[in-house]
């Protein structure tokens, strides 16, 4: 599958996921004129293929001629569509089925192209046909788009309620807010700051801070001793002799 085919498959598909709340695995809904075994690869996931009571009636009454395919159309999930007493054309019964904007999320997978218009009519429903043995995703339809925006803009007008509803909630928390400033504003410390102060001068701050640096009171409160610097004898001996020298002289 070319890159832009795929691109083209995601952006329809993330359309309807966004706009109609799509799901993976998708549904496709098929009738007896459409069957391709690429229809996963097509759409790049899971997908739960599904047909009616109505359509497999239908195939069976065409005879053997298509009785490949309706033993394919067998293997499929078979979702009620009320005409199990009295059953309908294929086209009918699936038009049955999305009725009401498609509010089971079915992508209609058919190459009858009366049945192709009819779908396009209902908004929110996706539209699959074989070109060619390709599986081909149609645009979104007018109708889907057209529903889309109405449904956008009236999300808009959802948001700004929404935003004003906030508006007001955040004015009422604001004022809260500031009650409570106030509040811690009355519990302002008293006098000036502490660290921009000169300190007090402490009555017993020697011995405190000696005992902080690991010193007892006791050597603390006993005098300096002055240190001793021992003098060579020799140099001790000329000294005494040169002081000595001037006294005796005068
Ligand atoms: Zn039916």
């Amino acid at each position: 599958m070319k890159i832009t085919q795929k691109r083209k498959v995601n952006r329809y598909m993330s359309f309807f996921r966004n706009n109609y709340g799509f799901r993976v695995p998708y549904q496709v809904l098929v009738d007896g004129t459409l069957f391709s075994e690429q229809l996963s690869k097509y759409f790049q996931c899971e997908l739960k293929l599904l047909t009616t009571q109505c359509v497999i009636l239908e195939m069976e009454k065409i005879g053997p001629s298509i009785n490949g395919a309706l033993s394919i159309c067998k293997q499929f999930a078979v979702h009620k569509c009320g005409h199990e007493k009295k059953p309908v054309l294929a086209s009918k019964c699936l038009e049955s089925m999305i009725a009401d904007n498609n509010p089971n999320r079915y992508i209609i997978a058919t190459q009858d192209p009366s049945l192709r218009e009819v779908a396009r009519a209902v908004p929110g429903t996706p539209v699959l046909y074989l070109h060619f043995r390709s599986p081909t995703l149609e645009k979104p339809s007018q109708q889907s788009t057209e529903l889309a925006g109405a449904t956008i803009k009236s999300s808009i007008h959802d948001q700004g309620c929404t935003m004003e509803r906030l508006r007001q909630l955040k004015k009422q928390e604001l004022g809260g807010q500031t009650g409570e400033e106030k509040r811690f504003k009355r519990r302002k410390a008293k006098g000036p700051n502490p660290l921009s102060c000169k300190k007090k001068k402490k009555k017993i701050g020697t011995q405190n801070s000696l005992q902080k640096a690991g010193t007892s009171a006791d050597q603390a409160q006993r005098p300096r001793r002055r240190k001793r610097v021992k003098i060579a004898e020799h140099i001790r001996q000329e000294l005494a002799a040169r002081l000595s020298v001037p006294k005796t002289s005068n």
